[in-house]
C-alpha cells in the first residue's frame, strides 16, 4: 500500500459549497499533528512566504487579495492580524475594522461600507469583522426584520462574485473557539491590568447569546462558501495553530495566482553602475 499525501490544511479546513455545517462537529483544539514546539519555526516560514508573495502581488499589479476574519469575541481576530499579517509591507495592505455602523453608513445599503474598502489591484485588504456582521450581530439582535437579513446571503454572494470575477481573491476565516476557552480568555482580560481595557460588560451579555451566534455562523458558512470565495473554519483554541493555519492558507492561495515579477527593461545585463 502506498502512503497517500496528507491533504493540505487548506483542504481540510475549507467549507465545501453546499455542505451542511454543524459546528459542534468541528474540534477547536485540532492541530492535525502539528506540535507547538515546531510552531515558531513553521510560522516564520509561512510569514516569509507571505512577505515574498505580497511583494510579487504589488509588483505584478493585476490581482487583489481580500481576507475576511470573523469569530466570536476573544476568538483572536486581532491576534491573527498581528502575528500573520505582520508579514505584509504596510504599503499595499489595509486593515479595516467593521464597528457599529455610523449614521452615514446606516443611511446606505449594508454593502456600501464594505465595497468602499475593497483592495485595489496589487494590494491586500484585511477585514476585521466585515459585511458578514449584517447576517450575524444584526440577526442575533433582530436589528432588521428577518426577511431583510435572509435576503443578504444572496446579496453577499453576488457582491463577492463581482469582486472575484474582476480580479480579487477572497479568503474567509471563521476563528472557532469553544465556550470554555472564551471564559478563560475573558477572565484573563479581567485579571491582567494590561488587558483589562479590552473587557466590556457587554461581552458578558453577548456570551449569553452563544447558541444564537453559533446558529448564525453555521448558516453563514453553509450559504456563503462558493469555491471562488470559500470559508475556512480555523480551530483557534490554540493560538499558535490558528496563526500557522491562516498563514499557510493565505500563502497557498497567493501561490495559486502564479504572480510573476513584471518584465524588466531589455538590455539591463550589460549595465554596470559606476
Ligand atoms: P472588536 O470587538 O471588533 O475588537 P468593538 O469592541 O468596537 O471591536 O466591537 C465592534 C462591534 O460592532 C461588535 O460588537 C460588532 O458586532 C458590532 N458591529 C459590527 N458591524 C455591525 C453591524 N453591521 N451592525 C451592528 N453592529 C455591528
Amino acid at each position: 500500500m502506498t502512503d497517500r499525501p496528507e491533504p493540505s490544511i487548506r483542504k481540510r479546513l475549507r467549507v465545501e459549497p453546499g455542505a451542511s455545517v454543524d459546528l459542534s462537529g468541528w474540534d477547536p483544539n485540532e492541530t492535525f499533528g502539528h506540535q507547538k514546539s515546531a510552531a515558531v519555526t513553521e510560522l516564520a516560514a509561512g510569514v516569509d512566504r507571505l512577505t515574498d508573495l505580497q511583494e510579487r502581488l504589488w509588483a505584478n499589479g493585476a490581482h487583489a487579495v481580500l481576507i475576511v476574519l470573523q469569530g466570536i469575541d476573544t476568538a483572536g481576530k486581532d491576534g491573527t492580524i498581528q502575528h500573520v499579517m505582520g508579514a505584509f509591507n504596510p504599503q499595499g495592505c489595509d486593515v479595516v475594522a467593521f464597528k457599529v455602523p455610523t449614521p452615514d453608513e446606516l443611511a446606505r445599503d449594508f454593502l456600501w461600507r464594505a465595497h468602499k474598502a475593497v483592495p485595489p489591484k496589487g494590494s491586500v485588504a484585511i477585514f476585521n469583522r466585515s459585511h458578514y456582521e449584517d447576517v450575524l450581530v444584526v440577526r442575533v439582535h433582530g436589528l432588521v426584520p428577518a426577511a431583510t437579513w435572509r435576503r443578504r446571503y444572496d446579496q453577499i454572494n453576488e457582491f463577492e462574485a463581482l469582486l472575484t470575477e474582476t480580479g480579487t481573491t477572497i479568503l474567509k476565516f471563521f476563528l472557532l473557539i469553544d465556550r470554555d476557552e472564551q471564559k478563560a480568555r475573558l477572565q484573563a482580560r479581567l485579571d491582567d491590568p494590561a488587558k483589562r481595557w479590552k473587557f466590556s460588560t457587554s461581552d458578558l451579555a453577548e456570551r449569553k447569546l452563544w447558541d444564537e451566534y453559533m446558529a448564525a455562523y453555521e448558516e453563514m458558512l453553509e450559504r456563503c462558501s462558493p469555491s471562488s470565495a470559500p470559508w475556512h473554519v480555523i480551530p483557534s483554541n490554540r493560538k499558535w495553530f490558528r496563526n500557522l493555519a491562516v498563514a499557510d492558507i493565505v500563502a497557498d492561495a497567493m501561490d495559486d495566482l502564479h504572480l510573476p515579477y513584471p518584465e524588466a527593461e531589455a538590455g539591463l545585463d550589460a549595465i554596470v553602475v559606476e
